[in-house]
């Protein structure tokens, strides 16, 4: 994890929330969740700003959803809400990009989300600024730019659950540690990205986060 200061930091692990935007979960036909419900991605999916994301040939239907991603600095155990910011060292864009047919049939079929959001360059994510930068992370705005049209456009403040509740409730299903990153759910606006595609996130205040997208050669 890249730092805009120039502190580099091992990521561990990438615990990401589904569903946590009342304009996106209407758009796939789904209630908001009552608690956040959460998968993780792996370290191996990271690339960072300006390198290309890579279209397996597993999936006809890979989409892009940006996100605002909290980046850890600190950890613990059921950590209470009231205590959660305490652990937060830095904000980046972030992008879960999904192999959404892969995930429809896993779904379907009641399997893992693994496969659909585990294939390596599927965890693009910019460079952080210190939390200090951000005085309050429902405060921000997340827009989208495909090809120089805009695709997503919502602020942060329809998230159903804000950062702390996240913190709360992930740590008391896992031990958060140093180096974890927090994806916190996208807005509505999720789309198909083919090869070619140029992607552009930003969130004023933070580094923007740019990607290329290519296909597996065979
Ligand atoms: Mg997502």
């Amino acid at each position: 994890m890249r730092f805009v200061d120039g502190r580099v930091l091992p990521i561990r692990k990438i615990v990401c929330v589904a569903r946590n935007y009342r304009s996106h979960a209407a758009e796939m036909g789904a209630a908001v969740p009552e608690a956040p419900v959460f998968f993780l991605k792996p370290a191996t999916a990271v690339i960072h700003d300006g390198e290309t994301i890579v279209l397996p040939p597993q999936s006809e239907d890979v989409q892009v959803e940006t996100e605002l991603a909290v980046i850890l600095t600190g950890g613990g155990k059921d950590v209470p809400e009231s205590e959660a910011m305490r652990l937060v060292g830095g904000y980046a864009v972030f992008f879960d990009i999904t192999a959404r047919d892969l995930q429809a049939a896993a779904k379907k079929a009641g399997l893992p989300w693994t496969a659909s959001k585990g294939f390596d360059t599927f965890a693009p994510i910019g460079d952080a600024v210190p939390v200090t930068a951000i005085l309050d992370p429902a405060t921000l705005h997340i827009t989208l730019h495909v090809n120089g049209q805009v695709r997503q456009d919502a602020p942060t403040s329809d998230m159903v659950f804000g950062v702390p509740r996240l913190i709360h409730s992930a740590s008391h299903i896992m031990r958060l540690e140093e180096g974890d990153i927090l994806a916190t759910g996208t807005p509505s606006g999720v789309c198909t990205i083919t090869a070619g595609d140029s992607l552009d996130a930003t969130i004023p205040g933070l580094p923007r986060l740019h990607s290329r997208v290519t296909r597996t050669s065979g």
